[in-house]
């Protein structure tokens, strides 16, 4: 086996791998909030990446403005899966 065959064989796994993973669980934690449903204040995020230790609330305050509070989002594979296919029904109606 060349070289060449192994890397493309490498990029087809992958992504076969990622469009199982599509099908089997179509939503992925929210990157905004990792998947709390909370939304996070800008000083706690600075802090977060600064490495500086954060006090957690315990009670929801505010549902997160990017998931609406679920704490999941529909993953970019699934998106564009979803868009394929509702062009493929609008277009063989
Ligand atoms: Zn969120």
């Amino acid at each position: 086996m060349t070289p060449n065959a192994l890397v493309i064989l490498l990029i087809l796994g992958t992504g076969a791998g990622y469009a199982l993973l599509c099908w089997v669980s179509p939503f992925g934690p929210c990157r905004a909030c990792d998947g709390t449903g909370n939304h996070t204040p800008w000083t706690e995020r600075r802090a977060a990446r600064n490495g500086t230790p954060v006090k957690r609330r315990r009670r929801i305050r505010r549902p997160c403005r990017r998931c609406k509070g679920t704490g999941a989002r529909l993953r970019v594979g699934r998106r564009i899966h979803n868009a394929g296919r509702r062009l493929h029904e609008d277009g063989t109606r």
